[in-house]
């Protein structure tokens, strides 16, 4: 589904992205994390044609940055955070519905899942919504859509834990069963969900392998930034 070939991404001559290399199959559920600034969401633009780098990038076969609409039917991306969108929820919900081909149920229930409840906010413009309103109903957007990859960059980071725990849950009963990358710093919400983990660090990938070998590491945890919590470390 993913295949990255020693992609260099540079700002300037600040490399950022170092001759990444990352294979992720069908159906795969991968962890991606790392310190602040070390790359993650530069990565994951590469992925959705936001940015181009030297090496190569495919997703399900297609270059996201020259055939970004082959590409771009494959994915639903959760950005870290929610962009300036100055239309109402309701024209949200119009336009993922016709873009996805989808009824608007369905996304009103995904949001449901969540937490939001999207016909007290139809008429608000979305800016007005409070960040985790926002961050609910792009999540939504993502479990609703049927696309095969879902890119997750902190999903959950402006949610409250019982709408993180909501999130997850849905995540792991999502249907169709997607292939997950997803970025975050608390590791420890995400061991039901995911059996794989990249580490990133200063560009480069210094850990990619099992989620109960990287736990079984503390010094690779904590020099990875993430939260491990006491439940995993016994
Ligand atoms: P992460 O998601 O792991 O926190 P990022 O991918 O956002 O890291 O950023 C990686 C590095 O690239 C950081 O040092 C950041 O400052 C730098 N960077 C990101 N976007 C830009 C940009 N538009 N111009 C210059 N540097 C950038």
């Amino acid at each position: 589904m993913i295949h990255v070939h020693q992609l260099w991404k540079r700002y300037g001559t600040r490399p950022v992205l170092q001759g990444v290399t990352l294979e992720i199959a069908e159906g795969e559920r991968v962890a991606l994390v790392g310190p602040n600034g070390s790359g993650k969401t530069t990565l994951i633009r590469c992925l959705l044609g936001l940015l181009g780098g030297e090496g190569t990038v495919r997703v399900g076969g297609h270059d996201p940055l020259h055939d970004h609409a082959a590409a771009a039917a494959h994915i639903a991306y959760v950005p870290q955070r929610a962009p300036n969108l100055p239309v109402p929820v309701s024209e949200i919900v119009g336009f993922w519905s016709r873009q996805r081909l989808e009824v608007p149920e369905r996304l009103v229930e995904a949001a449901a899942a969540l937490g939001l409840d999207v016909g007290s906010v139809w008429d608000r413009r979305f800016p007005e919504l409070s960040g985790g309103m926002q961050q609910k109903l792009l999540a939504a957007t993502a479990l609703a859509s049927r696309c095969p990859l879902l890119l997750l960059d902190e999903p959950t980071a402006n949610l409250d834990p019982a709408a993180r725990s909501a999130f997850f849950e849905a995540l792991s009963k999502r249907n169709p069963r997607p292939t997950v990358l997803l970025s975050s710093h608390r590791l420890e919400e995400l061991r039901h969900l995911v059996d794989r983990v990249v580490v990133l660090t200063d560009g480069r990938i210094a850990y990619d392998d099992d989620l109960s070998r990287f736990l079984a590491n503390p010094t690779l945890a904590a020099a990875a930034g993430v939260e491990l919590g006491v439940s995993l470390t016994h």
